[in-house]
């Protein structure tokens, strides 16, 4: 896991304004991903998604996870053991009275969700993620 660093991938977002970013998003993105917001268990429809293809980032387009390492978590949140390289950082949230690792995107540092040590091999890890912070691609010819 890395920790957030400035980089020019990211110089773009990082200009955009509070108000650009409500213009940008719906109600339920701008929530999760600029105010850390968490939405409802089992509210967002990519729970169910079981095509193959590729979860972006719902701010900018950052590719964040392969539909390979999504695994049912039973917690309804769409959940994943791997992220795609360059697609999230980490830091530490200290909010609630407990200490968690946050996930944003590496990109827009938009918050996505948190991520926990109590997944799947190989990797061990959950990532518990808001589907309104994503958008879901499917490759080409997906069932
Ligand atoms: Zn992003």
């Amino acid at each position: 896991m890395t920790e957030i660093t400035p980089d020019d991938a990211s110089a773009d977002y990082r200009k955009l304004s509070d108000a650009d970013w409500r213009r940008r998003l719906t109600p339920a993105q701008y929530d999760v991903l600029r105010k850390h917001g968490t939405e409802r268990p089992g509210a967002s429809p990519l729970n169910h998604e079981k095509r193959k293809g590729v979860f972006v980032c719902a701010g900018c387009d950052n590719p964040l996870f392969a539909s390979e390492t999504k695994f049912e978590s039973g917690t309804g949140w769409p959940s994943f053991y791997q992220p795609l390289e360059n697609g999230i950082a980490t830091k530490q949230d200290r909010s609630l009275f407990m200490v968690r690792t946050e996930v944003h995107c590496r990109r827009c540092i938009g918050h996505l969700g948190h991520v926990f040590d109590d997944g799947p091999p190989p990797t061990g890890l959950r990532y518990c993620m808001n589907g309104a912070a994503m958008k879901f691609t499917a490759a080409p010819g997906a069932a």
